[in-house]
Formats: C-alpha cells, sequence, structure tokens
C-alpha cells in the first residue's frame, strides 16, 4: 500500500516538530538581537564619551590659549575617528576655533540603521581647567554618525537569524529520516503484511515484527494484530462448524417438515372425509326434522279434525235442552276436550321451536283491546271471590307492531296461570309502555312460587311442586311456551313470587309504537264509586274516570253515600245494594264477576241499573258511562256480557266434505244467524256461487274432486267475484299452510277446532254490517 508523502506519519511528526523548532529558535534569536541591540546602543555613547573624556584637556587648554592652530589638528585628529563626522571647538566667547567636518557614509541598509540608532547623535563637552573648574573655556561638539555601529550590528544580526534557518532545517531533515526509520518504514511493513494476510487461513496470518520493535508499541501492536487473527481464526472456525451444524440441522428439519406435512395431508383428508360424515348426518337430522315437523303438522290435522268435531257437536248438544245431569257430562266432556286442544296447541307450539319454525308476524294491532279481550275470556275460569282487573296506562298506544296471535297466547298463558293458582284476592295485569317496548305485568295474590321451584317451571312438563297436577291439574307447558315466545320476540321474562304470597310475572317485549293513544272525547258528571280502597276497581276507576274528565270520587262504606251528590254510581258491592236503591235516584253501575249478573226482578228493581262483568274494558266502560250519563235513558237495556254475540244476517257458503265438520259449523253458524249455503267439494261451490250471491266463504282445504286451494284459484282466476273474501279452514297449523292459502287467493285463515267467538270475530271482520 503507497501512502502519499505528506500524509505520512514522519512527515507529520517532523513537520510539527521543526515548526515549533523553527518558532523557539527565531524567538530566541530575536531575544539575542534584542540584546544585542540594546547594548551597541549603549557602546555609541561610552564609545564618544570615552573620546572626550581623551579631548577634555587638550581641548581646554587650546581653548584657553586660544590657539586656533592646536584647535584644528585636535579636531583633525578628532575626526580620524570613523564615527565623528563633524568636530567643532568654540570658545567663551563663542568664537570658533576650529571646526571639520567629513560626509556621512550612503548604504542601502542605512535607513534600516537610521530607523534604530537615529540618523546622527550630537555630544559637547564644556571645557576648563582641573584647577579652575568655574573658569568656563569654551566647548568642544562633536557629531556622530550612527550608521559605523549600525552597519555592525545588522550585519550580526544578519547573521545569528540565518544560523537559525539553517539550524531548524538541518534538524528538520535528521528529523524526518529519524522518524522514517522509527515509525513509518515499521509501520508500512507491517501494513503491507497485514494487506497480504488471509484471516481466513490461520497458518497465514502470523505477522513478524521488524527488528528491533518487539517492545515498543509497533511491536505490541503486531502482536494484539495476532492475537485479533488468532481469536478471528477460532471463531471463523466455530462459525463453520455452526453452519455445518445448523444446515444438518435444516436437512432434519425439512424431513421433519415433509413427514408433518405427509401426516397433516392425511389428517385432512380424514378430516374432509369427517365433515362429510357430518354434513351427510346433518343433512339427515334436518330431513328428520321436517319428516318430523310434517308428521306434526299431519297429526295435528289427524287429531284437530275429529277433535273439532266431538267438540263442535257436544257444543251444539249443549245449547239444546237437556236433563242437568246430562248438561253436566257434556260440560265436562266439552272442557276435557278443550284442554286436550290447547295441550296439543303448546305441543305443537314447542316442537315449532325446537325445529325453528316459528315465525313472527309484524303487523299492527290493538294490544290493549287484545289483553281485554284475552282477560275477559279467560274470566270465567276465575272463582267469584277473585277479583281480575286489566290496568293499561292511560297513554298507553292505541296500536304496537307485533305478532298478536304469539303476544295473545303469552297473555292467556300468564293471566290463565294467575286464575287457576289464585283462590281469594286479585289477578291484576298491567300494560305500561316502556324504552323500546311495553310492559306486560299478570300479578296475582295467589299460592305463589317457592324460590326452589322458580327456574324449575319454565322447563317443559315442569310444576312448581308434586301435589300441583292433583290440585290444579295443568301439563307444565305453558311457562316454558311463554318463555320462549318472549325469546323470539327478543324480550325477557321475569318472575317475583313467594309462596303463600302470590306471582309477579313480567314480560318486557319490544313491541314499538305504531298509532298514539287517541284520548276520548270528554265526559261531564259526578261520579261515586262504592267499592273498597284496595280493590282493582277502584284502582282502575281512580286512574280512569278523571283522565275523561269526570269528577270522581271512592267511598268505601254505604253510609258515607247519604251527603254525597252524585250523578251516577259506579259499585261491585252486591250486599249492600239492595239497601241503597231506596235513597238514591242515581243510576248505578254494578260490575260483578263472571255469571254473577243480578236476575231480571232484582234488577228491575234496582233500575235504573246497569250490570257489567269483570274485568272492564276501558271502551265498554266508557261507552256505557256516556249512554248512562248523557243519555240519560232511565231503563238503559241491561247489557250482557258478550256484546260481540249478536245475531248477524250473513250469507255463508260453507265448502266442507267432512259431515261432522260441516255439522259443527252449521250449528254455530246458525246460531250466529247466519244463512249457511253447503258444498261438499270446491266444484260444488263453484257451481253454488253461479246460482246465488255470498257475503263470505269458508272454504275447507283437503277435500276429494276439487281441493280448496284450486277452487280458491278458480274463483279468483274467473274474476266474477273480486271482493268475495274467502276464509280457508284447515286443521294444519303449519306457517306454510298460512304461505299457501294466501297464494291460492284466499283472504284469511281460521284453524280448526275454532271456537264460536273466532267464528264471530272473524265474520264481524270480513261482512260489513248492512243494516
Ligand atoms: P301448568 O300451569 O300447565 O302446570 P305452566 O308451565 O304454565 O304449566 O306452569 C308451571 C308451574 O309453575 C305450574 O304448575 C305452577 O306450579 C307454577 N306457576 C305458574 N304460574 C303460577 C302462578 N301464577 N302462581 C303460582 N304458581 C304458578
Amino acid at each position: 500500500m503507497d501512502i502519499k508523502f505528506t500524509n505520512r506519519l514522519s512527515y507529520k511528526q517532523a513537520r510539527l516538530t521543526v515548526l515549533v523548532g523553527f518558532i523557539l529558535g527565531t524567538l530566541l534569536s530575536l531575544i539575542q538581537i534584542g540584546i544585542d541591540y540594546a547594548s551597541e546602543d549603549a557602546s555609541i555613547n561610552r564609545e564618544v564619551q570615552a573620546l572626550l573624556q581623551i579631548s577634555h584637556n587638550p581641548a581646554s587648554r587650546i581653548a584657553y590659549n586660544i590657539d586656533a592652530e592646536l584647535a584644528q589638528e585636535l579636531t583633525g585628529g578628532l575626526l580620524q575617528s570613523p564615527a565623528i563626522i563633524r568636530a567643532r571647538l568654540i570658545d567663551n566667547n563663542d568664537t570658533v576655533l576650529a571646526d571639520v567636518q567629513r560626509p556621512r557614509l550612503e548604504d542601502r541598509y542605512r535607513p534600516l540603521s537610521d530607523f534604530l540608532f537615529g540618523e546622527q547623535r550630537q555630544f559637547q563637552e564644556r571645557l576648563y581647567l582641573a584647577h579652575m573648574p568655574r573658569e568656563y573655556l569654551g566647548t568642544l561638539y562633536l557629531d556622530v554618525d550612527t550608521y559605523t555601529f549600525g552597519s555592525r550590528f545588522l550585519d550580526r544580526s544578519g547573521v545569528t537569524l540565518l544560523n537559525g534557518f539553517a539550524r531548524s532545517l538541518v534538524l528538520t531533515g535528521i528529523l524526518l529520516a529519524l522518524f522514517y526509520m522509527m515509525l513509518t518504514k515499521p509501520l508500512v511493513t507491517v501494513i503491507a503484511a497485514l494487506s497480504n494476510s488471509d484471516p481466513r487461513k490461520p497458518q497465514q496470518t502470523r505477522l513478524d515484527c521488524p527488528h528491533g520493535h518487539e517492545l515498543d508499541e509497533i511491536g505490541v501492536l503486531v502482536k494484539v494484530a495476532n492475537q485479533q487473527f488468532v481469536s478471528m481464526a477460532t471463531e471463523i472456525q466455530q462459525r463453520r462448524a455452526a453452519e455445518n451444524r445448523l444446515t444438518q440441522y435444516l436437512n432434519e428439519l425439512e424431513d421433519i417438515v415433509s413427514a408433518r406435512t405427509d401426516e397433516l395431508k392425511a389428517s385432512n383428508s380424514r378430516l374432509s372425509q369427517t365433515n362429510q360424515d357430518l354434513e351427510e348426518a346433518r343433512r339427515r337430522a334436518l330431513e328428520m326434522a321436517q319428516a318430523r315437523a310434517a308428521f306434526l303438522a299431519n297429526m295435528s290435522h289427524e287429531i284437530r279434525t275429529p277433535l273439532n268435531g266431538m267438540l263442535g257437536m257436544i257444543a251444539l248438544t249443549l245449547d239444546s235442552s237437556l236433563a242437568a245431569e246430562q248438561r253436566q257430562q257434556l260440560s265436562i266432556a266439552h272442557d276435557s276436550g278443550k284442554v286436550l286442544v290447547e295441550l296439543l296447541n303448546d305441543i305443537l307450539d314447542l316442537s315449532k321451536f325446537d325445529a325453528g319454525q316459528l315465525e313472527l308476524e309484524r303487523i299492527a294491532f290493538d294490544l290493549g283491546a287484545m289483553v281485554e279481550d284475552t282477560a275477559n275470556l279467560l274470566s270465567q275460569n276465575a272463582a267469584s271471590s277473585v277479583e281480575l282487573t286489566c290496568l293499561i296506562a292511560g297513554h298507553f298506544p292505541s296500536t304496537v307492531l307485533g305478532d298478536p296471535t304469539r303476544v295473545r297466547q303469552i297473555v292467556s298463558n300468564l293471566v290463565s296461570n294467575a286464575l287457576k293458582f289464585t283462590r281469594f284476592g286479585r289477578v291484576d295485569v298491567r300494560l305500561t309502555p316502556i324504552v323500546g317496548g311495553v310492559r306486560l305485568e299478570v300479578s296475582d295474590t295467589g299460592i305463589g312460587i317457592p324460590e326452589e321451584a322458580q327456574v324449575r317451571i319454565f322447563q317443559p312438563f315442569t310444576q312448581a311442586g308434586a301435589g300441583i297436577t292433583r290440585q290444579y291439574g295443568g301439563t307444565g307447558l305453558g311457562l316454558a311456551l311463554t318463555r320462549n315466545l318472549c325469546k323470539a320476540m327478543q324480550g325477557h321474562l321475569h318472575i317475583q313470587s313467594e309462596a303463600g304470597f302470590g306471582s309477579r310475572f313480567s314480560a318486557e317485549l319490544p313491541l314499538l309504537t305504531h298509532t298514539e293513544a287517541i284520548p276520548p272525547a270528554p265526559l261531564r258528571g259526578r261520579v261515586v264509586a262504592l267499592s273498597k280502597a284496595g280493590s282493582g276497581l277502584a284502582e282502575l276507576l281512580a286512574v280512569l274516570l278523571p283522565s275523561w274528565g269526570l269528577d270522581y270520587q271512592q267511598l268505601d262504606s254505604p253510609a258515607d253515600l247519604q251527603q254525597t251528590p252524585l250523578d251516577l254510581l259506579i259499585t261491585d258491592d252486591l250486599e249492600h245494594l239492595l239497601d241503597l236503591r231506596p235513597g238514591l235516584t242515581a243510576p248505578i253501575l254494578l260490575v260483578t264477576a263472571y255469571g254473577n249478573f243480578l236476575p231480571g226482578e232484582q234488577a228491575t228493581a234496582l233500575a235504573p241499573l246497569v250490570q257489567l262483568a269483570r274485568p272492564l274494558a276501558r271502551n265498554a266502560l266508557y261507552q256505557t258511562l256516556r249512554r248512562m250519563l248523557q243519555g240519560g235513558a232511565p231503563d238503559a237495556p241491561l247489557l250482557h256480557e258478550f256484546p260481540r254475540l249478536q245475531q248477524r244476517r250473513a250469507r255463508i257458503l260453507l265448502v266442507e266434505d267432512n259431515p261432522v265438520n260441516q255439522l259443527v259449523a252449521k250449528g254455530m253458524l246458525g246460531k250466529l244467524g247466519c244463512e249457511v249455503v253447503l258444498a261438499t267439494q270446491g266444484a260444488e261451490a263453484l257451481e253454488q256461487l253461479e246460482q246465488a250471491a255470498v257475503d263470505l266463504v269458508l272454504m275447507d282445504c283437503n277435500m276429494p274432486v276439487m281441493d280448496g286451494y284450486e277452487a280458491s284459484r278458480r274463483i279468483r282466476q274467473s274474476g266474477r267475484w273480486p271482493q268475495l273474501p274467502i276464509v280457508a279452514l284447515t286443521a294444519n297449523a303449519m306457517p306454510e299452510e298460512r304461505e299457501r292459502c294466501r297464494a291460492a287467493g284466499m283472504d284469511d285463515y281460521l284453524a280448526k277446532p275454532f271456537r264460536r267467538e273466532e267464528l264471530l270475530a272473524l265474520i264481524e271482520h270480513w261482512v260489513p254490517v248492512n243494516d
């Protein structure tokens, strides 16, 4: 490796040393020259003073004698001195005795010398004799040219400086050579050896130390480099060994990975085989579930049809005149049949949950009215010592969105349980709007449920205690179904109960408001209620009547009534009623338990009197109050419990192949005041339609020759009866069935077995009143 001369260490070191030496040498030379200058400057004055002292006596004598000739000689002699350029002698009368001079020397260094010592210096010596020191005789003047001394000084200074430079130069050369020998050369040797060595070959990597440098820094450098070479070589060797091992591991790993990959492939193919098996099993399970659902549907059809017939026929027979014992026996048979139908419905619903087939509707319906209707229907089952009340919040929406059938099931299950397990006290059904839905609360003062049983009762076929079935009957399906329904609607069902103190079931359901509450037109009058403070009636009236604008007061005892002015008395106090009338002119609204209406004579005795059965529905109460307060008819007709069951004169085409079902439906329709035209299958129905107009078609679905679907399709296709309502009658309760009926052109659906009220509601809906 070639290093530039100026970059070499020896050069740099020599340059630095020489520079320092040169600066120091020059400084010392300058100091020496300065000292020399001071002594030269002093020597000028000394030499001239010495000359003046020597000349003092002869010059004094000459002045004393006023001898111009001798004076000339003396001054001429003084001028011989190289530094004197002018000598003058004057006596005490300032007469010049002698004045000699010569030109001064000119040279090129003169200005420098004049600058250092001055151009010339003048000396004078007052003359007197030694024995007459006070007698002034004259003055000797000498002019000195400093250049004589200056040129000598300049010569010496030049030599001094040159000497210094020459010494520096020589020193530089010597040092350069020395440093090269001592430093650069051995280093260059080491560098060359290092450049040529290959650390991967350990045997080649030993450097030789330059001779004579074994113990100095270069020796140490070589030693350290050799040690580094050794450790590098060792490390390289170790790395090579590690690399070899790594390669070996990699190879082994590759072997393992390929073995594992093979295993994975094998297990993958096993897995996909299992997956296929699972998929196959799932498909089979689904098929089985579908088969089960179809089986259930068929089974329900098969069971419902005869049941329908049986119940219908018993109901019809019950309406005819019978001996008391026969009536009782048939009633029991009818009730048992109804329980069987409910059980069948519950089992079917539960199996729908299992098969994931439950489909929820989302339509607007009046939940308040539905709760009142349901409670009304179920009130038949209430003990007369139980007060069933529907407490619906004043601002409860007119209609909400949801599945009315399923909500009715929830209400019906909870209320029928509450009534079943309560012998005395109250059963309240409360409806309140909550954020994002409604809360339905059914509370009772019945037997309650022990805490440990509260979780259990939601399991299918489970009851709170062992004696329940014996004492109260039931299957243990209702709550399981209710909870499943609440869950399916994204709602919750909570229970709060204490054994012996009653229960409170509250269902929170996300049924959103469809139409807000519409407040009825305000009523005017003063209404007094005679009912116990803790009664459901008092609670209901206290909320409803003020909100309808009525002046309302509640009294506990009939004694308080004497002084109270009133337009109408509402009471549930049968006991004191007969004693009240004589002193009371206002009309009375009597609220009784189901089936406890006062017989005709008693009612007439109490006129004006109107009787309403519990639970009071808001609309029925409002209409009754309006009539009683504003219509004021003293002999207003008695309202009977089902105002809906009024006679309807409608012409109905019943298409049904089963003679039992024909009889049942015909009987029910006849009782409702309808005229029935009969057809046993679809084709016959079409013929009947051709012959005479009807208001409604009740169409069985499964019939020989032409089934109900086909017949409906044809009726619609003909275009002749576009407005004619067709209602399917079917025992198949599955949702697909409904869809199928709609697709065939039918308007509505009635599941068999149906009750008379259901049939009436249907006719009321589809056949407009035309009287
Ligand atoms: P079922 O009423 O047919 O027995 P449910 O599932 O409706 O079946 O009720 C299960 C059990 O929960 C009942 O048997 C009864 O022990 C208890 N239970 C339900 N509701 C009430 C209630 N309101 N008061 C007391 N016990 C009740």
